[in-house]
């Protein structure tokens, strides 16, 4: 039998007296390096509905799902097959709508549809067809943004205007006519270009 090296028995010795070097992680918490990419969050407060996410997201682990009845869209994360790649975090509209947590222990058994998170903003409708124009969040952000700019966009002087309280909310659908009046009201991009052209060459 061959010997034990001299170099072998210290590490023995320096183990017995140090302990293992393993974690003793599911036992015991064992927190990752800051710049670990683990579970993905919402921030509540930050997140404007825009759904840049979802576009960038290169495993379709983010979808949008817009509620006409309710008047609500959902950005919902399904953690069961997102890669972890950061790009949600890297292209949020507000820097800090996505996070890439440290969290890892993401294991489950079953219900992998019931593996998700999500966050709620409130629909812009158009005041024409009636179509999804994007979030009341989103044109808050996009107006506070831009600052005086802002100005030169109906949907964002009436989204201010709602929030000085010098008018009400965004109105419900109904059937305005496609006229030059037509333009200070919420509307989608085809509604608006219909009105700006049609007024432009005088048709009814
Ligand atoms: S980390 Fe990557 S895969 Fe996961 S949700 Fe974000 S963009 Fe999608
Ligand atoms: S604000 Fe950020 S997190 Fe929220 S929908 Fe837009 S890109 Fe996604």
């Amino acid at each position: 039998m061959k010997k034990p090296k001299l170099r072998e028995l210290g590490e023995a010795i320096k183990a017995l007296i140090k302990g293992p070097y393993t974690t003793k992680f599911p036992f015991a918490p064992s927190p990752a390096a800051p710049a670990y990419r683990g579970k993905v969050e919402f921030d509540d407060k930050e997140c404007v509905g825009c759904g840049a996410c979802v576009e960038v997201c290169p495993a379709k682990a983010l979808e949008m799902v817009d509620d006409i009845k309710s008047g609500k869209r959902q950005i919902i994360h399904h953690y069961d097959i997102c890669i972890f790649c950061g790009q949600c975090q890297a292209n949020c509209l507000t820097k800090k709508g996505i996070n890439l947590t440290q969290e890892y222990d993401l294991a489950f058994l079953k219900d992998r549809d019931k593996q998700i998170t999500s966050v709620e903003k409130n629909l812009v409708f158009c005041e024409c067809c009636g179509e999804v124009v994007t979030t009341i969040e989103h044109l808050r952000y996009l107006a506070k943004k831009l600052g005086p700019l802002a100005y030169s966009n109906a949907n964002l002087i009436l989204i201010n205007q709602e929030e000085l309280g010098l008018i009400e909310g965004p109105a419900e659908k109904e059937e305005i006519p496609h006229k030059r009046a037509s333009l200070m009201r919420i509307l989608c991009a085809k509604c608006r270009r219909q009105v700006v052209i049609k007024e432009e060459w005088g048709e009814k």
